[in-house]
Order: structure tokens, then sequence, then C-alpha cells
């Protein structure tokens, strides 16, 4: 059985408690792996192996930062179908996505900020014959990272190569539902020369490990991705310690398909959108609102793609969409299937479990791609991220009665436009309350721009030199003439 370990100053150790969690494979329902309990003592430790490695590590030259991390990034790469498998049986997400998506985008990240750091740059501003004031960026000390399920390696990636890039040493916490392509990269940082302390990742349960990270007076700046309800305990705790605090949180996107769209495109893009890995990720639109003209259109070429979806074996290739990523979350999407019926929905297709794909996977938790219209944008089931398979549609007569629609939620995260009228699209692009707009297009990603959301979807950016700045504290000195 394969039992993680906590890589902290440089080594892979168990934790001091001596105690395990069981790692749990959606496809199967069976343990397959142990994973350390890790508490408080193991995350002091962590941020002591931190603490002593950020002097030298914030003094390497930029050039040798860079270079460990591209050679972080390659051994990613090179390990790409261990990982992608890795990652498949931990998550229950189809392999050729993994293999095709998460891993090299974790790769990706770590090139992206290994090149980044050597070209950030900081102000300076003339005042003339008085003197002048330039800025100096500097790195913060030790950092916290915490990351969730669904996209493992790819989100753990993203807020800790920028951290390490800037200088800072980190501690990190990946989910406790998803571990081992963090344990995976922690052996290809070893492999890779990574100095002892400057990365430490703990595992172990949110509420405990991530606590003790969240308040630890050493730890200070946390990077956040997960829940909107999680954040909120976080900002509580960090807040009144004066932490920089960067929260990635939850969505209720609106994907919306005005008339005038290219169909096919529209259709398949949001085919994608709605689904992909499970419709477990950040960024699926889950309200989709369709101009009245095309409505019943759509809605019957969606629902019939839909419904031809294969829900497979994660591992098997064809498989469209995989296992939901645990018990809990599959009771939480059965929940809410339930719950937009007693609102008044119609289940077009799925909205039930869907029959296991093989032997093997009998005791796995697979759903069918779930699709109901006939609920109004103001219901529980419009208003509440489920996080799963389960989309609703709903039609709109005008642009203002779209962007309403969308704007009607307490979350702000990302949003989708299918047009090809011009001005319509940058119209609604600006007036849409999102953090991200894609317009005839999903998931594209420019490591360069913004990332994050507004309202309850969270606070600051991360992405490109967004990212370097969080992990940066900017001070400015004025030199006299
Ligand atoms: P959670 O908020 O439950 O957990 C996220 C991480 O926080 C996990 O590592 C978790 O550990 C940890 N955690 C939980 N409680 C605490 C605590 N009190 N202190 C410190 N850490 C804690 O989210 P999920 O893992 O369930 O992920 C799904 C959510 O993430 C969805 O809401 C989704 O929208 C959001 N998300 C947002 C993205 C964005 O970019 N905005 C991207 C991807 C997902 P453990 O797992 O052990 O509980």
């Amino acid at each position: 059985m394969l039992e993680l370990r906590n890589y902290i100053d440089g080594e892979l150790v168990a934790p001091v408690g001596g105690t395990y969690l069981d790692n749990i494979e959606p496809a199967t329902g069976k343990v397959y792996g142990r994973i350390p309990d890790s508490d408080e003592a193991d995350v002091a430790l962590a941020v002591a192996a931190a603490k002593k490695a950020f002097t030298s590590w914030s003094q390497t030259s930029i050039q040798e930062r860079s270079a460990v991390m591209v050679r972080i990034a390659d051994l990613i790469q090179a390990r790409l179908e261990a990982l992608a498998r890795a990652e498949s049986i931990d998550n229950g997400k189809p392999l050729s996505l993994a293999r095709r998506v998460d891993i090299p985008r974790g790769s990706a990240n770590f090139r992206y900020f290994a090149h980044a750091i050597t070209q950030f740059h900081s102000e300076a501003y003339d005042m003339g014959p008085t003197g002048f004031n330039y800025t100096l960026r500097r790195p913060i000390g030790v950092v916290g990272c915490i990351s969730p399920w669904n996209l493992p390696l790819y989100l753990f990636t993203w807020k800790i190569a920028p951290a390490l890039a800037a200088g800072n040493t980190v501690v990190a916490k990946p989910s406790e539902v998803t571990p081992v392509t963090a344990y995976l990269l922690s052996e290809i940082c070893i492999e890779a020369g990574l100095p002892p302390g400057v990365l430490n990742i703990v595992h172990g349960l949110g509420g405990k490990a991530g606590a003790a990270m969240v308040s630890h007076p050493e730890v200070k700046a946390i990077s956040f991705t997960g829940g909107t309800s999680t954040g909120k305990i976080i900002s509580k705790v960090a807040a009144p310690m004066f932490k920089k605090l960067s929260l990635e949180l939850g969505g209720k996107n609106p994907n919306l398909v005005f008339a005038d769209c290219d169909y096919e495109q529209a259709l398949s893009t949001s085919i994608r959108s709605s689904f992909a890995n499970q419709g477990q990720i950040c960024l699926c639109g889950s309200r989709i609102y369709v101009e009245r003209s095309i409505y019943d259109r759509f809605v019957k070429d969606f629902t019939e793609r839909v419904a031809a979806m294969k829900v497979g074996d994660p591992l098997e290739e064809g498989t469209d969409m995989g296992a939901i990523v645990s018990r809990d979350q599959y009771e939480k999407d059965l929940a809410y299937i339930a719950l937009a019926q007693e609102e008044g929905g119609k289940i077009e297709t799925g909205g039930v479990p869907a029959e296991a794909p093989n032997e093997r996977c009998a005791e796995g938790y697979f759903l069918r791609p779930t699709v109901i219209t006939g609920l109004p944008p103001t219901c529980r089931t419009n208003q509440e991220e489920i996080f799963g398979p389960v989309v609703t549609l709903w039609p709109f007569d005008t642009e203002e009665e779209a962007i309403a629609y969308a704007n009607g939620t307490q979350y702000g995260l990302s949003s989708t436009i299918h047009t090809t009228h011009l001005q319509r699209a940058h119209r609604v692009a600006a007036a849409l309350e999102a953090g991200i707009v894609w317009i005839n297009s999903w998931l594209v990603r420019d490591l360069r721009t913004p990332f994050g959301g507004v309202k309850a979807s969270g606070v600051g950016r991360e992405g490109g030199f967004e990212a370097l700045h969080f992990f940066t504290e900017a001070k400015n000195v004025f030199v006299a003439h």
C-alpha cells in the first residue's frame, strides 16, 4: 500500500504523531494508500526548516533559482505518464485529461515562473530636481500555500512556483483528498536539487494541518484556493495577524449563449465547460442562459449530446467522464439534484448514478452528467455552488436580462459569452461581474494574465507579475539630489 511521507527540510519523513489517514480511490471506493495525518508539530518543523532556508534562498541569484525551477519543470514533463496516472487514480478524472491538461500545466507553471522572475522589474519615479524614488521588491519570508482536490498538481504548482521564484520559502498543503501528485513532486524537488527547506510539503486535514499553517506567526502570507466558506475561516484567523492573503474561492459561473453565436462552437464548448473533470473545475459554467429564439433547439441538441457521453473507468481511453472525487462530493451532487427537483426542475438527462463501467469500479462514485431545465435564476440550485456534473438551462429575452441573470449571484469567478457580434461581446464582457471572461472559448490560459475572482469568489490575483507582486513586499526608497 502506498504510504506517503511529508517533505520537510529536504527529507521525506513520517508524521511526528505517527498517525495516518486512508486515501480512497474514487473509481473503486477502496483504500489504496495512507496519508500522514499531520498536526501542529509537523507544521512547526516545516516552518522552522523554511525559516532556516530563507536567508540563503532569498539571496540565491535569480539565475540559480530559475535553473533549479526549470529542472523541476523538466522532471514533471519527463514523468508525465506516471504523474497523470497517479492523478487519475487519486482524483477519478480521465487519465487522458490528466495527461493532456493537468500535468503539462503543472510543468508549465514551474517553467513560466522560472522565466518570469528573470524579467521581473521594479519601478523608478523621477521627481526632477528634488530627487527620485525607486521601488525595491523583496521576498516576504515563509509563506503558506493551500490547494484543493480538483486540479491537484496544477493548482498546487500554480501557487508554489511564483512563491519560490520570488525568493520565498514555502510550507504547502495539498488537499488530503488528492495528495499523491504533491508527494511525487517532493521526490522531483529532491532529484532536481532544490535546497533543503526551500519547499516543505505537509500532508493532512485542512482543519488540523492547514489551520496550524494559517495561524503560525512565522507564516507571513497565505495563498489559498478552495471553497468560499473555508476562505472565510482562514480570513478570520489570518486578517487580525495582518498576513498577506490571496483567496481563490468558489464560483457559480454563467455561460451566455446569444442567438447570433456560432451555434456548433457554442454547443461543443458548452458541453466541455459544463462537464470537463466531472464538472469539478472552479471555472466550469454551471448556469447556461440561452437567447429564447434558439433556446428549444439548444436544449434538445445539448441534451442529446450529453446523454451520449461515456461515463467510464478513468484509466480507460475513450472515457468522457470519470468518477466523482469522493463519497461526500457524490452525495452532495445527488442532494442538489433532489433539491432541483423539489424546486420544480425538469431533469432532461442524467440525475442518477451511472452504471459501474466494469467490475473494478463496482463500488466507485459515478454519476450521469445531468441537465436540468425549468429553474429560474433565483432558486437555490442556481445560486449555490454544486461543483459537480450538474448544469441548468434557462432562456433570456434581452442582453440586459442576460447580464442581470449572470450577475445575480454572490459569486464572480468566470463567465463565458457566445456571440459573433463584436460590439456585444465587448459590451457584455465589460458588464459582467467576473474576474475572467471567455468569448467564444473556455479555459484558454495565458500565464501572464491576472487570474482570480470578484465578490465571494475571492480577493487577490494570481498569474504573471500579479503573483510575483503578491509574493514580494514593495519598499519605496527616496533619494534626494
Ligand atoms: P476546501 O475549501 O474544502 O479545501 C481547500 C483546501 O483547504 C484543502 O487543502 C483543505 O484541506 C484546506 N482546508 C480546509 N479547511 C481549512 C482550514 N480551516 N484552514 C486551512 N486549510 C483548510 O475546498 P475543496 O478542496 O473542497 O475544493 C473545492 C472548492 O475549491 C470549490 O469551492 C471550488 O470552487 C474551489 N476552487 C476555486 C478555484 C479558484 O481558482 N477560484 C480553483 C479550484 C477550486 P482538506 O482537503 O484536508 O480539507
